[in-house]
């Protein structure tokens, strides 16, 4: 089943065009990568999926409803958490009251959300009780990914889950993010620079360059192509 679909979609920064015209398929259970160079237009695509940004054109369909140019807290209660760049967890806040507000949407009881979310981030749990803002690097990420799944989300959308972390803390994350995936059944559209990682954890991806979809595939067929290995891998 198709989960999301954007067609031709269009997004501007005043009179800068971010997007030019991009057409992606999240399906069912898949963990999908976006992949491209600083400034092609990676976060603008999960903004306007995410409703923070209006596309002047194209259409934006999720679980079948149109969802372009809706508020993000109607976004989100359809079933989309964006995971952002640069974590933004409220640093004076405890982590508990964090992972609460991810759930803002949602009535009841939270507890076994909270269970799911300590199951996967045991040092979450340990530190329930502190502000966020005395976490490392590495655990505002896993804060922020908690946050994410506590929405309950049919689509989690991951913005540049490695940004800052060092190679050893990015694997940690990518191992729960993949665990995320096949243990859990999320459904992930996952932005990363880190092309290496993205296509070892990722079951299809997209190449988008100045906005536009230029190439795509199985992350297989991807790794083994000239063009992703040059600009993407760094091999020669
Ligand atoms: P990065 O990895 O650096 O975040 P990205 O692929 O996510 O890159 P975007 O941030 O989506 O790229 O930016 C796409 C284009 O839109 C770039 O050309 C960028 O310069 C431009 N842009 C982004 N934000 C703004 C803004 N607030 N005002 C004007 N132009 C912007």
């Amino acid at each position: 089943m198709t989960v999301l679909s954007v067609r031709n979609l269009e997004t501007f920064y005043g009179a800068i065009m971010a997007l030019r015209g991009v057409s992606i398929d999240v399906e069912q259970g898949e963990i999908v990568t976006i992949l491209g160079a600083n400034g092609a237009g990676k976060t603008t695509l999960m903004k306007t999926i995410a409703g923070l940004m209006d596309p002047e054109k194209g259409q934006i369909t999720f679980m079948g409803d149109a969802i372009a140019g809706l508020d993000p807290d109607r976004v989100v209660s359809k079933g989309i958490s964006l995971v952002p760049e640069g974590r933004e967890v409220f640093p004076y806040l405890s982590i508990e009251e964090n992972l609460k507000l991810g759930a803002f949407t949602r009535r009841g009881d939270l507890s076994n959300d909270l269970d799911l979310v300590y199951t996967y981030f045991p040092i979450l749990k340990e530190r329930r009780r502190q502000a966020a803002g005395f976490l490392s690097g590495g655990q505002q990420q896993m804060l922020a990914i908690g946050r994410g799944l506590m929405a309950e989300p049919k689509l989690m959308m991951l913005d540049e889950p490695s940004l800052g972390l060092s190679p050893l803390l990015t694997q940690e994350i990518f191992g729960i993010i993949a665990r995320l995936n096949a243990e859990e059944g999320v459904t992930m559209l996952l932005v990363e620079q880190n092309a290496h990682i993205a296509l070892e954890t990722a079951h299809r991806g997209y190449v988008l360059e100045m906005g536009r979809i230029v190439m795509t595939g199985p992350c297989e067929q991807l790794k083994a192509s000239d063009d992703i290995q040059e600009f993407y891998l760094g091999r020669t």
